[in-house]
């Protein structure tokens, strides 16, 4: 017998219906002799509408974020007391808890606070008694009894930590795809679902924009090596696996592909500052403010220098924005830079894949393809399996797709990816 972990996200409980659905696919699994821990998100679209109740209650004042997580957390807690009853109503013995009750104990960090320990001797009890244990996602507790939320996709994140505590044999992650794809099959109809995908490619692609599964629960799958599956709620197959590095077909295969895949990111903005004293350490006297602020920077360049003066340009997430400017302003009249200017119109694109640490090349056929559609890059960085480049937010679908086939990821046989939602509703 195997214990495994099925985490539900919001369109898979959108409606009582496919509530019952979920309830059958784990009485499945159940009825198979597993035990079985189910982790499941806010209904569809109640995450979102609890945020703007709050930002209409609180009008001109950012709302408190302690009362914002505890309003939040509400949404998992409405899912998991319906589940358990349709659960009863089928016949299965079962019992559900919040992240308080069952100790997922985390920081205070408000709206994106991290696991530090959580408390599965409780649930190792239920499950003992052979009942379907259901967990709400998405929430947490602190050290003071506050109730904490874990980011926007948190619940993936729960579950693979409770697959850790409870050293599951499998944390399987049930969305509206089936399975992780060469793209977002939303942006690229043509996108194809990988078998296997490494950790470390599937880390870079949270990290870069792929909101298929929070980053957060990559790391911790890896950590503790927790093996992790990206399965389709609404038909059934294999989805996709994601392994160790190493593991088979994984690495120094010969058909290990150049590229694994793409990413997007619509949520960053750039700013620059002209004109700048090139002297040493004029980089941390523009940065050292930004990162005081607590403002994240993700991409950095600075040009080389024309007649002592240089041009420095970073981004950061489009929420910090309005602050980056202004700290960046007051930089720019102490150091006597020039000019200051941003913009919140850009996208960045990255191409993912272990095959290029061992291949040339890949960064001028990603250029010339973007080049032969006329899209103008503005930044680019590279890492050791990564390129990035950042382009005008115009350029989102045409670059995604351009660089798709020009990687030759398209799936071949014109098959028509399922995602729910698009298709068939
Ligand atoms: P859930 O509510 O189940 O957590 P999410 O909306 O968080 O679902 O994640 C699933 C969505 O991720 C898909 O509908 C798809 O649009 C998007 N997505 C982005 N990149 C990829 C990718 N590479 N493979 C599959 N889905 C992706
Ligand atoms: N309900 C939360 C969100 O919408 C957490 C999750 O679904 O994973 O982000
Ligand atoms: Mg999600």
């Amino acid at each position: 017998m195997s214990l495994i972990v099925q985490k539900f996200g919001g369109s898979s409980v959108a409606t009582i219906s496919r509530i019952e659905n979920v309830a059958k696919k784990a009485i499945a699994s159940r009825e198979a002799g597993h035990d079985v821990v189910v982790v499941v998100s806010a209904m569809k679209g109640e995450t979102d509408r609890l945020m703007a109740l709050a930002d209409d209650a609180a009008g001109s004042n950012n709302p408190s974020p302690r009362e914002l997580d505890l309003l939040l957390s509400t949404g998992e807690t409405v899912t998991i007391t319906l589940l358990t009853m349709v659960l009863e109503r089928l016949g299965a013995a079962a019992r559900c808890y919040t992240g308080a009750q069952v100790q997922i104990l985390t920081d205070s960090a408000f709206s994106k606070a991290r696991i530090q320990d959580i408390d599965a001797e409780l649930l190792r009890d239920d499950l003992g008694a052979g009942r379907i244990v259901v967990v709400a996602g998405f929430q947490g507790v602190d050290e003071n009894g506050s109730i904490t939320t874990l980011g926007r996709g948190g619940s993936d994140t729960t579950a693979v930590a409770l697959a850790a505590a409870l050293e599951a044999d499998e944390c399987q992650i049930y969305t509206d795809v089936d399975g992780v794809y060469t793209t977002d099959p939303r942006v690229v109809p043509t996108a194809r679902r990988l078998e296997k995908i490494t950790f470390e490619e599937m880390l870079e692609l949270a990290s870069l924009g792929s909101k298929v599964l929070q980053i957060r629960a990559v790391e911790f799958a890896g950590k503790y090596q927790v093996p992790l599956r990206v399965l389709s709620s609404f038909e059934d197959g294999p989805g996709t696996l994601i392994t160790m590095e190493g593991d088979d077909m994984t690495q120094g295969s010969m058909e290990e592909p150049l590229i694994a895949g793409i990413a997007f990111n619509r949520d960053e903005a750039k700013v620059t500052m002209i004109g700048v004293p090139d002297t040493p350490g004029i980089a941390a006297q523009i940065l050292g403010p930004i990162a005081q602020a607590n403002i994240e920077v993700d991409m950095i360049v600075q040009n080389i220098s024309n007649e002592g003066l240089t041009d420095f340009t970073f981004t950061v997430n489009k929420t910090e924005y309005d602050r980056a400017m202004q700290i960046l302003q007051q930089q720019a009249n102490a150091l006597g830079a020039r000019e200051v200017f941003g913009d919140t119109g850009i996208i960045k694109l990255s191409l993912v894949g272990v095959g290029m640490r061992s291949h040339a090349g890949v960064a001028s056929r990603m250029f010339n393809a973007l080049a032969a559609e006329g899209i103008n890059i503005q930044m680019i960085s590279t890492s050791e399996i990564k390129i990035s480049v950042v382009v005008d937010e115009k350029y989102l679908e045409l670059g995604t797709r351009t660089l798709h086939k020009a990687f030759d990821l398209d799936e071949k046989s014109g098959k028509t990816v399922s995602v729910e939602g698009q298709q068939t509703e």
